[in-house]
Protein backbone atom coordinates (compact mmCIF):
# COMPACT_ATOMS: atom_id res chain seq x y z
CA UNK A 1 0.00 0.00 0.00
CA UNK A 2 1.27 3.15 -0.83
CA UNK A 3 0.01 6.08 0.85
CA UNK A 4 0.54 9.41 -1.30
CA UNK A 5 0.40 9.49 -5.34
CA UNK A 6 3.57 12.02 -5.99
CA UNK A 7 6.77 11.51 -7.68
CA UNK A 8 7.60 9.05 -4.99
CA UNK A 9 4.37 7.05 -4.30
CA UNK A 10 4.37 7.15 -7.83
CA UNK A 11 7.88 5.79 -8.73
CA UNK A 12 6.99 2.80 -6.31
CA UNK A 13 3.33 2.16 -7.23
CA UNK A 14 4.36 1.76 -10.89
CA UNK A 15 7.32 -0.50 -9.94
CA UNK A 16 5.88 -2.90 -7.72
CA UNK A 17 3.08 -2.93 -10.19
CA UNK A 18 5.59 -3.64 -13.27
CA UNK A 19 7.22 -6.43 -10.63
CA UNK A 20 3.84 -8.19 -10.64
CA UNK A 21 2.81 -7.08 -7.36
CA UNK A 22 -0.99 -5.93 -5.79
CA UNK A 23 -0.91 -2.42 -5.21
CA UNK A 24 -3.41 0.19 -3.66
CA UNK A 25 -2.88 3.74 -3.77
CA UNK A 26 -4.43 5.78 -1.28
CA UNK A 27 -4.94 8.86 -2.48
CA UNK A 28 -7.12 11.90 -3.10
CA UNK A 29 -6.39 12.84 -6.20
CA UNK A 30 -4.22 10.20 -7.96
CA UNK A 31 -4.90 11.76 -11.12
CA UNK A 32 -3.78 15.72 -10.13
CA UNK A 33 -1.98 16.79 -12.79
CA UNK A 34 1.73 17.49 -11.71
CA UNK A 35 2.56 21.36 -12.44
CA UNK A 36 5.72 21.80 -10.49
CA UNK A 37 8.80 22.17 -12.69
CA UNK A 38 11.41 19.56 -11.68
CA UNK A 39 15.06 19.46 -12.61
CA UNK A 40 18.31 17.48 -11.11
CA UNK A 41 21.37 16.96 -12.62
CA UNK A 42 21.73 14.54 -15.60
CA UNK A 43 23.62 12.12 -14.45
CA UNK A 44 21.32 11.11 -10.96
CA UNK A 45 18.53 10.35 -13.69
CA UNK A 46 18.09 6.99 -15.69
CA UNK A 47 18.04 7.69 -19.27
CA UNK A 48 14.18 6.94 -20.05
CA UNK A 49 13.60 9.83 -17.58
CA UNK A 50 11.67 12.16 -20.44
CA UNK A 51 13.29 16.22 -20.32
CA UNK A 52 12.52 19.21 -21.93
CA UNK A 53 15.84 20.93 -21.66
CA UNK A 54 19.31 20.13 -20.67
CA UNK A 55 21.24 23.25 -19.23
CA UNK A 56 25.34 21.82 -20.75
CA UNK A 57 27.10 24.39 -18.55
CA UNK A 58 24.93 25.92 -15.24
CA UNK A 59 26.03 28.95 -14.67
CA UNK A 60 26.45 31.50 -11.05
CA UNK A 61 26.57 34.59 -11.27
CA UNK A 62 27.90 35.88 -7.94
CA UNK A 63 26.65 39.32 -5.94
CA UNK A 64 29.52 40.84 -7.51
CA UNK A 65 29.25 40.15 -10.98
CA UNK A 66 31.56 37.18 -11.46
CA UNK A 67 30.48 34.10 -12.75
CA UNK A 68 31.11 30.15 -11.90
CA UNK A 69 30.06 27.50 -13.33
CA UNK A 70 28.76 23.84 -11.99
CA UNK A 71 30.45 20.59 -12.79
CA UNK A 72 27.34 18.57 -14.48
CA UNK A 73 25.00 19.07 -17.18
CA UNK A 74 21.26 20.14 -15.23
CA UNK A 75 18.06 18.88 -16.98
CA UNK A 76 14.31 19.98 -16.93
CA UNK A 77 11.94 17.36 -16.39
CA UNK A 78 8.94 16.65 -18.31
CA UNK A 79 6.85 16.68 -15.49
CA UNK A 80 3.98 16.19 -17.98
CA UNK A 81 5.43 12.61 -19.56
CA UNK A 82 7.06 11.11 -16.39
CA UNK A 83 3.69 11.42 -14.87
CA UNK A 84 2.64 9.92 -17.50
CA UNK A 85 5.08 7.16 -17.67
CA UNK A 86 4.57 6.18 -13.78
CA UNK A 87 1.73 4.11 -15.07
CA UNK A 88 -0.78 3.19 -12.53
CA UNK A 89 -2.81 0.47 -14.64
CA UNK A 90 -3.39 -2.45 -12.49
CA UNK A 91 -3.34 -0.25 -9.45
CA UNK A 92 -6.55 -0.36 -6.97
CA UNK A 93 -7.08 3.01 -6.64
CA UNK A 94 -8.32 4.39 -3.54
CA UNK A 95 -9.45 7.93 -3.24
CA UNK A 96 -9.55 9.32 -0.08
CA UNK A 97 -7.14 11.03 2.51
CA UNK A 98 -5.69 8.09 5.25
CA UNK A 99 -6.29 9.30 8.22
CA UNK A 100 -4.07 6.91 10.41
CA UNK A 101 -1.25 4.62 8.99
CA UNK A 102 -0.25 1.21 10.93
CA UNK A 103 2.08 -1.24 9.66
CA UNK A 104 -0.01 -3.01 8.04
CA UNK A 105 -3.63 -1.11 7.07
CA UNK A 106 -4.42 2.66 6.28
CA UNK A 107 -8.18 3.79 7.40
CA UNK A 108 -9.32 6.25 4.64
CA UNK A 109 -12.31 7.94 5.97
CA UNK A 110 -15.12 7.02 3.49
CA UNK A 111 -13.80 3.44 2.65
CA UNK A 112 -12.98 2.11 6.03
CA UNK A 113 -9.21 0.39 6.73
CA UNK A 114 -7.73 -0.61 3.80
CA UNK A 115 -5.03 -3.00 4.64
CA UNK A 116 -2.03 -4.63 3.28
CA UNK A 117 1.11 -6.65 3.32
CA UNK A 118 3.48 -3.66 3.72
CA UNK A 119 2.47 0.25 4.08
CA UNK A 120 4.36 2.94 2.81
CA UNK A 121 4.00 6.40 3.51
CA UNK A 122 4.71 8.82 0.62
CA UNK A 123 2.75 11.93 1.87
CA UNK A 124 4.78 14.24 1.19
CA UNK A 125 6.27 16.76 3.87
CA UNK A 126 4.62 19.44 5.65
CA UNK A 127 5.94 22.67 5.90
CA UNK A 128 4.41 24.61 8.92
CA UNK A 129 7.25 25.33 11.57
CA UNK A 130 10.07 24.14 9.81
CA UNK A 131 13.02 25.24 7.51
CA UNK A 132 11.73 25.79 4.12
CA UNK A 133 12.74 26.93 0.64
CA UNK A 134 10.31 29.14 -0.88
CA UNK A 135 9.92 30.63 -4.61
CA UNK A 136 8.22 32.66 -6.73
CA UNK A 137 8.12 32.47 -10.55
CA UNK A 138 7.00 33.32 -13.96
CA UNK A 139 7.62 31.77 -17.53
CA UNK A 140 9.17 34.23 -19.97
CA UNK A 141 9.26 33.85 -23.87
CA UNK A 142 12.74 32.92 -24.48
CA UNK A 143 13.34 36.37 -26.30
CA UNK A 144 11.97 38.22 -23.26
CA UNK A 145 14.47 36.25 -21.26
CA UNK A 146 17.88 36.94 -23.22
CA UNK A 147 19.62 39.96 -20.65
CA UNK A 148 19.16 37.06 -17.99
CA UNK A 149 20.22 34.28 -20.08
CA UNK A 150 23.40 36.31 -20.64
CA UNK A 151 26.20 34.11 -19.22
CA UNK A 152 25.64 30.83 -21.31
CA UNK A 153 22.41 28.38 -21.07
CA UNK A 154 21.14 29.42 -18.18
CA UNK A 155 21.73 30.04 -14.25
CA UNK A 156 21.65 27.73 -11.83
CA UNK A 157 21.31 30.89 -9.19
CA UNK A 158 22.09 34.59 -10.29
CA UNK A 159 22.72 36.49 -6.60
CA UNK A 160 23.41 40.27 -8.20
CA UNK A 161 21.20 41.98 -5.60
CA UNK A 162 19.05 43.28 -8.80
CA UNK A 163 16.08 42.36 -6.54
CA UNK A 164 16.12 45.87 -4.90
CA UNK A 165 15.48 44.13 -1.56
CA UNK A 166 17.72 45.08 1.62
CA UNK A 167 21.19 43.85 1.04
CA UNK A 168 21.05 43.55 5.02
CA UNK A 169 17.45 41.27 4.79
CA UNK A 170 17.68 37.38 3.62
CA UNK A 171 19.22 36.73 0.96
CA UNK A 172 17.40 35.45 -2.41
CA UNK A 173 18.71 34.39 -5.95
CA UNK A 174 17.05 34.06 -9.43
CA UNK A 175 17.21 30.89 -11.11
CA UNK A 176 16.71 30.97 -14.81
CA UNK A 177 16.27 27.88 -16.68
CA UNK A 178 15.64 27.04 -19.84
CA UNK A 179 12.26 24.75 -19.80
CA UNK A 180 12.86 24.18 -23.78
CA UNK A 181 13.17 25.97 -26.94
CA UNK A 182 11.03 28.84 -26.23
CA UNK A 183 10.05 29.48 -22.86
CA UNK A 184 12.53 30.42 -19.89
CA UNK A 185 11.28 30.16 -16.00
CA UNK A 186 12.51 32.26 -13.96
CA UNK A 187 12.39 32.20 -10.34
CA UNK A 188 13.28 34.08 -6.68
CA UNK A 189 14.63 31.86 -4.54
CA UNK A 190 15.20 31.58 -0.97
CA UNK A 191 17.33 28.77 -0.76
CA UNK A 192 16.41 28.14 2.83
CA UNK A 193 14.62 30.15 5.83
CA UNK A 194 12.72 30.04 8.93
CA UNK A 195 10.11 31.09 8.63
CA UNK A 196 10.04 31.12 4.80
CA UNK A 197 9.71 34.39 2.58
CA UNK A 198 6.22 35.19 1.63
CA UNK A 199 5.45 35.14 -1.44
CA UNK A 200 4.65 38.50 -1.86
CA UNK A 201 8.49 39.36 -1.12
CA UNK A 202 9.51 37.34 -3.39
CA UNK A 203 6.99 38.79 -5.95
CA UNK A 204 8.42 42.11 -5.38
CA UNK A 205 11.93 41.10 -5.93
CA UNK A 206 11.38 39.01 -8.48
CA UNK A 207 9.58 42.49 -10.33
CA UNK A 208 12.56 44.45 -9.73
CA UNK A 209 14.89 42.16 -10.98
CA UNK A 210 13.15 41.57 -14.64
CA UNK A 211 12.55 45.90 -14.17
CA UNK A 212 16.39 46.16 -14.03
CA UNK A 213 16.77 43.93 -17.27
CA UNK A 214 14.40 45.64 -18.94
CA UNK A 215 11.61 43.86 -18.80
CA UNK A 216 8.22 44.66 -19.01
CA UNK A 217 5.28 43.19 -16.40
CA UNK A 218 2.90 41.41 -18.18
CA UNK A 219 -0.51 40.02 -15.84
CA UNK A 220 -0.83 36.80 -17.88
CA UNK A 221 2.67 35.10 -17.41
CA UNK A 222 2.49 31.53 -15.80
CA UNK A 223 3.18 31.74 -12.87
CA UNK A 224 4.92 29.15 -10.26
CA UNK A 225 5.16 29.34 -6.32
CA UNK A 226 7.41 26.66 -4.45
CA UNK A 227 7.27 26.30 -0.66
CA UNK A 228 8.59 22.86 0.84
CA UNK A 229 10.31 21.28 3.97
CA UNK A 230 14.18 21.11 3.65
CA UNK A 231 14.56 19.51 7.23
CA UNK A 232 11.68 17.23 8.16
CA UNK A 233 12.89 15.60 11.16
CA UNK A 234 14.27 11.90 11.56
CA UNK A 235 13.70 10.64 14.84
CA UNK A 236 15.87 9.43 17.29
CA UNK A 237 15.28 5.89 16.70
CA UNK A 238 15.86 6.34 13.20
CA UNK A 239 19.27 8.03 13.52
CA UNK A 240 19.76 5.12 15.87
CA UNK A 241 19.12 2.66 12.46
CA UNK A 242 15.91 1.67 14.32
CA UNK A 243 12.93 1.31 11.48
CA UNK A 244 9.84 3.43 12.29
CA UNK A 245 6.26 1.42 12.11
CA UNK A 246 5.79 2.64 8.74
CA UNK A 247 8.79 3.32 6.40
CA UNK A 248 8.60 6.51 4.59
CA UNK A 249 9.96 7.69 0.85
CA UNK A 250 10.01 10.89 -0.94
CA UNK A 251 9.47 14.06 0.90
CA UNK A 252 7.84 12.54 3.77
CA UNK A 253 11.25 10.59 4.45
CA UNK A 254 13.06 12.92 4.01
CA UNK A 255 14.75 11.88 1.14
CA UNK A 256 15.04 15.44 0.60
CA UNK A 257 18.49 16.82 0.23
CA UNK A 258 19.14 19.76 2.50
CA UNK A 259 21.09 22.47 1.01
CA UNK A 260 19.49 21.75 -2.22
CA UNK A 261 15.66 20.51 -1.65
CA UNK A 262 16.02 17.87 -4.48
CA UNK A 263 14.37 14.63 -3.91
CA UNK A 264 12.52 13.78 -7.31
CA UNK A 265 16.29 12.13 -8.71
CA UNK A 266 16.32 9.89 -6.05
CA UNK A 267 13.10 8.76 -5.54
CA UNK A 268 12.92 7.50 -9.11
CA UNK A 269 15.77 5.96 -8.09
CA UNK A 270 14.55 4.23 -4.91
CA UNK A 271 10.80 3.54 -6.66
CA UNK A 272 12.08 0.27 -8.47
CA UNK A 273 15.20 -0.13 -6.18
CA UNK A 274 12.20 -1.11 -3.19
CA UNK A 275 9.84 -2.64 -5.34
CA UNK A 276 12.45 -5.55 -6.38
CA UNK A 277 12.79 -5.76 -2.86
CA UNK A 278 9.01 -6.10 -2.20
CA UNK A 279 9.02 -8.97 -5.24
CA UNK A 280 11.54 -10.84 -2.73
CA UNK A 281 9.11 -10.59 0.06
CA UNK A 282 11.22 -7.89 1.79
CA UNK A 283 9.25 -6.34 5.11
CA UNK A 284 8.79 -2.61 6.18
CA UNK A 285 12.17 -3.06 8.48
CA UNK A 286 13.71 -4.28 5.12
CA UNK A 287 12.61 -1.47 3.29
CA UNK A 288 13.73 1.34 5.84
CA UNK A 289 17.50 -0.30 5.23
CA UNK A 290 17.03 0.27 1.52
CA UNK A 291 15.85 3.90 2.01
CA UNK A 292 17.98 5.14 4.92
CA UNK A 293 21.24 2.75 5.07
CA UNK A 294 23.90 4.45 7.47
CA UNK A 295 25.63 5.56 4.76
CA UNK A 296 23.07 7.49 3.85
CA UNK A 297 22.06 8.70 7.72
CA UNK A 298 25.92 9.93 7.94
CA UNK A 299 25.59 11.73 4.27
CA UNK A 300 22.17 13.14 5.80
CA UNK A 301 23.78 14.40 9.07
CA UNK A 302 26.41 16.06 7.51
CA UNK A 303 24.26 17.90 5.20
CA UNK A 304 22.24 19.46 7.47
CA UNK A 305 25.37 20.67 9.42
CA UNK A 306 25.50 22.30 5.62
CA UNK A 307 21.94 23.51 6.35
CA UNK A 308 22.88 24.89 9.63
CA UNK A 309 25.39 27.10 7.88
CA UNK A 310 23.55 28.46 5.32
CA UNK A 311 20.40 29.39 7.73
CA UNK A 312 23.17 31.37 9.67
CA UNK A 313 23.93 33.29 6.93
CA UNK A 314 22.72 36.74 5.78
CA UNK A 315 23.46 38.28 1.99
CA UNK A 316 27.12 38.80 1.72
CA UNK A 317 27.96 35.44 3.71
CA UNK A 318 25.71 33.48 1.42
CA UNK A 319 27.31 35.11 -1.73
CA UNK A 320 31.32 34.51 -0.44
CA UNK A 321 30.14 31.27 0.25
CA UNK A 322 28.52 29.96 -2.56
CA UNK A 323 31.43 31.89 -4.93
CA UNK A 324 34.31 29.42 -3.19
CA UNK A 325 32.13 26.53 -3.28
CA UNK A 326 31.34 26.63 -7.17
CA UNK A 327 35.38 26.71 -7.89
CA UNK A 328 35.50 23.56 -5.97
CA UNK A 329 36.47 20.60 -8.07
CA UNK A 330 33.66 18.94 -10.15
CA UNK A 331 34.32 15.61 -8.12
CA UNK A 332 33.46 17.22 -4.59
CA UNK A 333 31.08 19.58 -6.51
CA UNK A 334 29.32 16.23 -7.61
CA UNK A 335 29.91 14.50 -3.77
CA UNK A 336 27.78 17.27 -1.70
CA UNK A 337 24.86 18.27 -4.23
CA UNK A 338 24.11 14.60 -5.55
CA UNK A 339 23.49 11.25 -4.38
CA UNK A 340 22.58 10.55 -0.53
CA UNK A 341 25.10 7.81 0.47
CA UNK A 342 28.59 8.84 0.68
CA UNK A 343 29.41 10.50 3.36
CA UNK A 344 33.21 9.96 2.89
CA UNK A 345 33.32 11.83 -0.53
CA UNK A 346 30.59 14.52 1.17
CA UNK A 347 33.50 15.15 4.25
CA UNK A 348 36.19 15.71 1.53
CA UNK A 349 34.39 17.73 -0.37
CA UNK A 350 33.83 20.20 2.86
CA UNK A 351 37.06 20.05 3.62
CA UNK A 352 38.30 20.61 0.05
CA UNK A 353 35.98 23.99 0.65
CA UNK A 354 37.74 25.32 4.14
CA UNK A 355 40.85 26.84 2.92
CA UNK A 356 38.73 28.16 -0.51
CA UNK A 357 36.59 30.50 2.25
CA UNK A 358 37.65 33.62 2.98
CA UNK A 359 39.81 34.00 6.64
CA UNK A 360 36.30 34.91 8.27
CA UNK A 361 34.01 32.58 6.75
CA UNK A 362 37.19 30.03 7.48
CA UNK A 363 36.84 31.13 10.85
CA UNK A 364 32.92 30.96 11.60
CA UNK A 365 31.86 27.94 9.53
CA UNK A 366 32.92 24.79 11.33
CA UNK A 367 32.25 26.85 14.66
CA UNK A 368 28.30 27.54 12.94
CA UNK A 369 28.47 23.38 11.81
CA UNK A 370 29.32 22.08 14.50
CA UNK A 371 26.98 24.13 17.39
CA UNK A 372 25.46 21.62 19.78
CA UNK A 373 21.95 19.98 18.48
CA UNK A 374 20.74 19.08 14.50
CA UNK A 375 18.55 21.04 12.79
CA UNK A 376 15.58 18.87 13.24
CA UNK A 377 13.01 20.85 11.99
C1 LIG B 1 7.03 24.06 -7.32
C2 LIG B 1 8.04 23.05 -6.82
C3 LIG B 1 9.19 22.81 -7.57
C4 LIG B 1 10.10 21.84 -7.14
N1 LIG B 1 11.20 21.60 -7.91
C5 LIG B 1 12.00 20.56 -7.60
C6 LIG B 1 13.07 20.19 -8.48
O1 LIG B 1 13.34 20.88 -9.47
N2 LIG B 1 13.80 19.08 -8.20
C7 LIG B 1 13.53 18.31 -7.09
O2 LIG B 1 14.17 17.29 -6.90
N3 LIG B 1 12.58 18.69 -6.21
C8 LIG B 1 11.80 19.78 -6.43
N4 LIG B 1 10.80 20.12 -5.56
C9 LIG B 1 10.76 19.51 -4.22
C10 LIG B 1 10.20 18.08 -4.12
O3 LIG B 1 10.97 17.18 -4.85
C11 LIG B 1 8.75 18.01 -4.51
O4 LIG B 1 8.03 18.65 -3.47
C12 LIG B 1 8.16 16.59 -4.77
O5 LIG B 1 6.85 16.79 -5.23
C13 LIG B 1 8.15 15.67 -3.57
O6 LIG B 1 7.59 14.43 -3.99
P1 LIG B 1 6.79 13.44 -3.02
O7 LIG B 1 6.18 12.40 -3.87
O8 LIG B 1 7.66 13.02 -1.92
O9 LIG B 1 5.63 14.34 -2.33
P2 LIG B 1 4.46 15.16 -3.00
O10 LIG B 1 4.75 15.52 -4.41
O11 LIG B 1 4.15 16.25 -2.04
O12 LIG B 1 3.24 14.14 -3.04
C14 LIG B 1 2.53 13.75 -1.88
C15 LIG B 1 1.23 13.09 -2.31
O13 LIG B 1 0.59 12.60 -1.13
C16 LIG B 1 -0.77 12.90 -1.16
N5 LIG B 1 -1.25 12.98 0.22
C17 LIG B 1 -0.97 13.91 1.15
N6 LIG B 1 -1.59 13.61 2.30
C18 LIG B 1 -2.27 12.46 2.09
C19 LIG B 1 -3.08 11.65 2.90
N7 LIG B 1 -3.35 11.95 4.19
N8 LIG B 1 -3.61 10.51 2.37
C20 LIG B 1 -3.35 10.18 1.09
N9 LIG B 1 -2.58 10.91 0.26
C21 LIG B 1 -2.04 12.04 0.77
C22 LIG B 1 -0.87 14.25 -1.91
O14 LIG B 1 -2.16 14.40 -2.48
C23 LIG B 1 0.24 14.06 -2.97
O15 LIG B 1 -0.27 13.49 -4.14
C24 LIG B 1 9.89 21.12 -5.93
C25 LIG B 1 8.75 21.40 -5.17
C26 LIG B 1 7.84 22.35 -5.59
C27 LIG B 1 6.64 22.65 -4.73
Amino acid sequence: MVVGAGPAGRALAAAAVTASLDVVVVDPDPDRAWTSTYAAFAHELAPEVPRTATMARPGVATRRGGTSWLADPYVVIDTARLQHSLRLDGVRLVRGRARTLSPTGVDVPGHGTVTGRVVVDARGALTTGRTVQTAYGVVLGRYEAEPLLARGDGLFMDWRPHHGADPGGPPTFCYVVPLDDERVLVEETSLAARPGLATAELRARLRHRLAHHGIAEAPDRPEERVRFALAVPLGRAQWAGRAPAVPRIGAAAPVVHPATGYSVAASLRLGPLLAAALADGADAVDLHGLIWPRSALATHALRLRGLRVLTSFGADETDRFFAAFFTLAPHHQRAYLCGRDHPGATMRAMAALLPRLDPDLRRTVPTRAMTRGWVSR
